[in-house]
């Protein structure tokens, strides 16, 4: 099965992300309490594949409704902030 896509991230001041959109390969998402983005990083340099769509290569969320076995299922996900930190905001928790 094909990695989770990335379908938007709003976080512009990661170094992995232009124009809305994630370049790294693969994120990890969640501490296991928090759909945070385990990649995000802020650097003064842009990285990533910049001809690669960012996805989801692991996921801690349990919890969520897409999560199978540590996985991310969903079709793609959305990344965006919420309130001071930096989630995936198609995290639905059960
Ligand atoms: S999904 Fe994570 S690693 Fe990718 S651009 Fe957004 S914050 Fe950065
Ligand atoms: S949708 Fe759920 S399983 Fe997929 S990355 Fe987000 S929190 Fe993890």
């Amino acid at each position: 099965m094909d990695m989770p896509v990335i379908s938007e991230c709003r976080v512009e001041a990661c170094a992995y992300n232009t124009e809305h959109t994630c370049h790294a390969r693969a994120i990890t998402v969640g501490d296991t309490h928090h759909a945070e983005c385990e990649t995000f990083f802020q650097i003064e340099a842009k990285g990533g594949d910049l001809a690669a769509t960012g996805r989801v290569g692991a996921c801690k969320m349990a919890d969520c409704h897409h999560n199978v076995r540590f996985e991310c299922q969903a079709p793609g996900i959305v990344v965006g902030y919420a309130r001071e930190d930096i989630d995936c905001l198609t995290y639905d928790p059960a």
